[in-house]
């Protein structure tokens, strides 16, 4: 397990916006690319092809951190857009990903709205699904809220559900007929909303799991953990929940050999691949995340 203190060095570098700022005129630095697909659309198109060839499906995420103003939200969703437009173009099998925040939700709720309907609207064209990520505690029910209206006018649309929130399990009833990825959760958050021991969060995710499943819904497991993807695959055999009811999902550069092997078994693998020049705080994200992946990173600046 990652020291705490050096966790939350990676949390607060990934939040320092000098270096954002300045990291977006690096180039993808310090082997970020290993999580990062590449700064431009073809990039990223380029790498869900060589994906696809291994019989991997994505899901692409134009990557954005601290959105201030209405121009830059709305350019963030023309950046949706043309991801969207690109998919369909190079015939890839990808749908996308999206952060609320970036397309305006902390600056005009209604401009986000729209931002939102443009997209969907888009993806509906061309027959293709958006999946809201879901941000920490703070934009949760406001996230509930726009899908349970966005639902309204679209089904191409789902969302995230966090294990380690002790509210998700009420919000699975709320949200029964709605594909939703469901995830341990990776923000940090106090214990009077989310579990704070990892024990209690993988029961809640094997809970949840099986409560979404049971429903009769579209469910994504999206783990790296082989406890919580053996949990799934011993659960749909005992309760015969045909594989067209559920996929896997992995980050891009994360447990890699695995993506291809659980694809190899039958199962849906779909890899979530960030691209984007604003790569920063996504990169410190997942270095707080584990050790070794620091070390990769040291490794990588000192062989330079
Ligand atoms: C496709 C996808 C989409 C996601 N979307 C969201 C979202 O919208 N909102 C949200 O809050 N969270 C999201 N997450 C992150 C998630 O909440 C967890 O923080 C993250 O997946 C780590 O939890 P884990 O289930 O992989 O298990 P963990 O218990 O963290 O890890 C289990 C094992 O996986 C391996 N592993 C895990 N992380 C890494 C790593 N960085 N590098 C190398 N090996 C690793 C290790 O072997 C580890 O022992 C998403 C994750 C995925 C895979």
């Amino acid at each position: 397990m990652i020291e705490p203190a050096m966790k939350n060095f990676f949390l607060f570098l990934s939040q320092n916006k000098a270096l954002n700022h300045a990291a977006k005129k690096w180039g993808l630095k310090f082997g970020a690319n290993r999580f990062v697909a590449g700064e431009t659309i073809q990039d990223a198109i380029r790498k869900v092809r060589e994906l696809n060839q291994q019989g991997l499906v994505c899901t692409l995420d134009h990557l954005g951190e601290f959105v201030f103003s209405p121009e830059e939200a709305t350019e963030c969703a023309d950046y949706c857009i043309r991801t969207l437009d690109a998919i369909h173009e190079a015939g890839v099998e990808s749908n996308l990903s999206i952060k609320m925040t970036q397309l305006g939700l902390d600056i005009d709720q209604n401009l986000c709205m729209s931002n939102m309907r443009r997209i969907l609207d888009a993806a509906r064209k061309y027959g293709n699904f958006v999946r809201i990520d879901m941000e920490d505690y703070a934009h949760c029910q406001i996230t509930l809220d726009i899908l349970a209206e966005l639902r309204k006018e679209y089904v191409n649309v789902g969302t995230v559900i966090q294990a380690y929130l002790y509210r998700s399990e009420k919000d699975l009833d709320t949200l029964k007929g709605i594909p939703l990825r469901l995830v341990k959760g990776a923000y940090k958050e106090p214990q009077e909303v989310a579990y704070p021991e990892k024990k209690d969060v993988d029961e809640n995710y094997k809970k949840l799991i099986a409560k979404h499943l049971l429903n009769g819904n579209y469910t994504a497991v999206a783990s790296h953990d082989d406890q919580i993807i053996e949990f799934t695959k011993e659960f749909v055999r005992e309760h015969n929940i045909p594989r067209s009811q559920f996929e896997f999902q992995m980050l891009y550069g994360i447990r890699t050999q695995s993506q291809v092997d659980i694809a190899k078994q039958g199962y849906k693998m779909r890899v979530y691949v960030p691209y984007g020049n604003d790569w920063y705080g996504y990169f410190m994200r997942r270095l707080a995340e584990r050790p070794a992946n620091v070390a990769f990173v040291l490794k990588g600046m000192v062989s330079k």
